[in-house]
């Protein structure tokens, strides 16, 4: 097995400063597929802990093929640094999202020229994976396209979110839209919560990873965990607003499961001091993706459960 690093430039700080993304081609020196990874698309998105497990794990276990893995996949967004919060998931000068530039233009913007670059990594792969994570949530796989759904399967989270682009055109632009469009197979997984460490999360979503490389015959005999008993695939969650602006604390963990009547929060008014607000649940459902946050303006988004 040979390693190889390459530094790709994107470009340059008003100081002159180069900004370059690095990857890693780990070649197990025999024919087979390639896969390719990337994460760190938004900065703060703390994934790369999986990142050296799987590194680590490959030293004596990849038989066949190629693996690809861009780590920090947007040095731009992991700038945008504000006290001890990275607020990497938009791009403050464009106003937009990040993973909404693929698949890129090599004389655009600056987040349009890196979508570019990471863009001409991947298409050439056999299937790509794009790792973020969500608020504070649990893992979950996310597919646009019915015919990937096959690889949430191989994947094996317990949870599995169907995005309908044609329906929400805006995640038209995304890397994993943008690879369909040109016949390269691919997913998006959410391995929980921002700059976090999860252990059993990093677990369950590094045993994906190999599940993958394993359907793909990059590695073989190993043993591997195996895909969680139950998969939910679900494409509509319910989203809980605050309707006033306040304080608020959950009464309802992430993974737990919600009964209609249940109190899912508790709202504290600002204005009211001691008047504490049961909020009462409406639907039944799992808690999977909570705001990282107490603070609420009128509107925010508080809770999301999958209905069940
Ligand atoms: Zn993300």
């Amino acid at each position: 097995m040979r390693v190889y690093k390459e530094n790709i430039n994107i470009g340059q700080t008003p100081m002159g400063n180069e900004l370059s993304i690095l990857k890693y081609t780990i070649d197990s020196g025999n024919p087979g597929k390639t896969i390719y990874i990337q994460s760190g698309t938004h900065g703060g998105e703390v994934t790369q802990w999986i990142l050296h497990e799987l590194f680590s794990y490959l030293q004596n276990n990849l038989k066949r093929g190629k693996l690809i893995l861009v780590p920090n996949a947007n040095p731009v967004s992991w700038l945008q640094r504000n006290y001890f919060s990275t607020n990497g998931k938009f791009d403050m000068y464009m106003g937009k999202d990040w993973n909404r530039n693929f698949p890129g233009d090599e004389q655009g913007s600056l987040g349009e020229r890196i979508a570019s670059v990471l863009f001409e990594q991947a298409r050439h792969a056999d299937f790509v994976l794009d790792l973020h994570t969500s608020r504070w949530s649990l893992p979950f796989a996310i597919y646009f396209n019915k015919e990937m759904k096959k690889y949430t399967e191989v994947f094996g989270l317990e949870y599995n979110q169907f995005i309908d682009t044609t329906i929400k055109t805006s995640y038209k632009n995304t890397v994993n839209v943008s690879l369909f469009a040109v016949g390269v197979p691919s997913l998006c997984i959410e391995c929980g919560g921002h700059d976090a460490y999860e252990p059993e999360n990093i677990e369950l979503v590094k045993n994906g990873i190999l599940r993958i490389l394993k359907f793909f015959g990059l590695i073989d005999n190993a043993p591997i965990a195996t895909a969680a008993e139950q998969q939910i695939f679900y494409d509509k969650t319910i989203t809980y607003t605050a309707s006033k602006g306040g304080l608020i604390r959950l009464a309802k963990k992430l993974g737990e499961y919600v009964q209609k009547g249940d109190v899912l929060y508790y709202y504290y008014d600002n204005n009211d001091l001691g008047n504490i607000q049961n909020i009462i649940a409406k639907h039944n459902g799992v808690v999977f993706k909570i705001s990282p946050t107490h603070i609420y303006w009128t509107g925010d988004e508080v809770v999301q459960l999958i209905e069940q």
